[in-house]
């Protein structure tokens, strides 16, 4: 069997970064892919995008409705669109940390959900959580957060969909992204980013290459994993 020929796919946040970059492979190597973001990409594509609100509830409903019907039914959903804003514990502010949360958790249940109704015989979940899920980091406990309920979220799907749906997760290091910023980085900042045994952010390719290997039709016997692709930032 082919790896990835007429996959049918739907990558969130996929107007940027690691989701374009994961559209991007996946359809270079033979997959139909829909893109669901809030925006249309800046870059011209070779696969549609369709404007969706990951955190609604009735968004993601319509959009999943029209994307089956356009790509004729579901084989994978990956779950990249999220947000990253600091919640310092001492000023936590509660409606910014929903709003986050609304996107990176309450979007993927949403979309698994959704998905779930579509998948034939086999379907396909791949989340992204964070490598601060398992590093933590200062200042930011909301965002890390919501990526270790992703990788909880990852295992129990794991185990209640089995085998009919593969449930893996990726949670990436410091990857080169509009989300990231790292340019406009303090130096400070800088130096804990690229404090991982290959001292340098990542790539979004980078990140795409361990999407491929979740999504190939070849990879069979795999789920409720998290693989890290982070420069070997976290080791597990
Ligand atoms: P990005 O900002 O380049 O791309 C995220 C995309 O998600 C954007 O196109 C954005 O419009 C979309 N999005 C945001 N809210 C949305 C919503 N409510 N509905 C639909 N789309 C929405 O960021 P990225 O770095 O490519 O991040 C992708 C994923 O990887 C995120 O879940 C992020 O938390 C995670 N991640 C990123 C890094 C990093 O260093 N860049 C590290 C670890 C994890």
């Amino acid at each position: 069997v082919a790896a990835y020929e007429g996959l049918r796919v739907i990558v969130t946040g996929g107007a940027s970064g690691i989701g374009l970059a994961s559209a991007d492979a996946l359809a270079a190597a033979g997959a139909q892919v829909i893109g669901f973001d809030l925006h249309p990409p800046e870059q011209a594509t070779t696969w549609p995008t369709i404007i969706t609100n990951v955190a609604d509830e009735a968004s993601v409903a319509g959009s999943m409705e029209v994307a089956v019907d356009q790509l004729g039914g579901l084989d994978i959903v990956i779950n990249c669109a999220g947000i990253c804003v600091d919640t310092p514990l001492a000023n936590f502010d509660i409606a910014t940390y929903d709003r986050m949360a609304a996107v990176n958790i309450r979007g993927p249940i949403l979309m698994a959900r959704e998905a779930l109704r579509h998948f034939g015989e086999n379907g396909r979940i791949i989340n992204i959580a964070s490598e601060l899920a398992y590093l933590g980091r200062a200042g930011f406990s909301g965002y890390a957060g919501t990526k270790g309920a992703i990788i909880s979220l990852t295992r129990s799907w794991a185990r209640e969909l089995a085998p009919r749906i593969q449930v893996n997760a990726i949670a990436p290091g410091p990857i080169d992204t509009p989300l990231l910023d790292f340019p406009n980085m303090g130096e400070e900042l800088k130096r804990l980013e690229t404090g991982n045994p290959y001292g340098r952010i990542g790539r979004p390719a980078e990140v795409a290459q361990a999407v491929l290997f979740l999504a190939s039709r070849h990879t069979t016997f795999i789920t409720g994993q998290c693989i890290s692709v982070d420069g070997g930032a976290a080791m597990h």
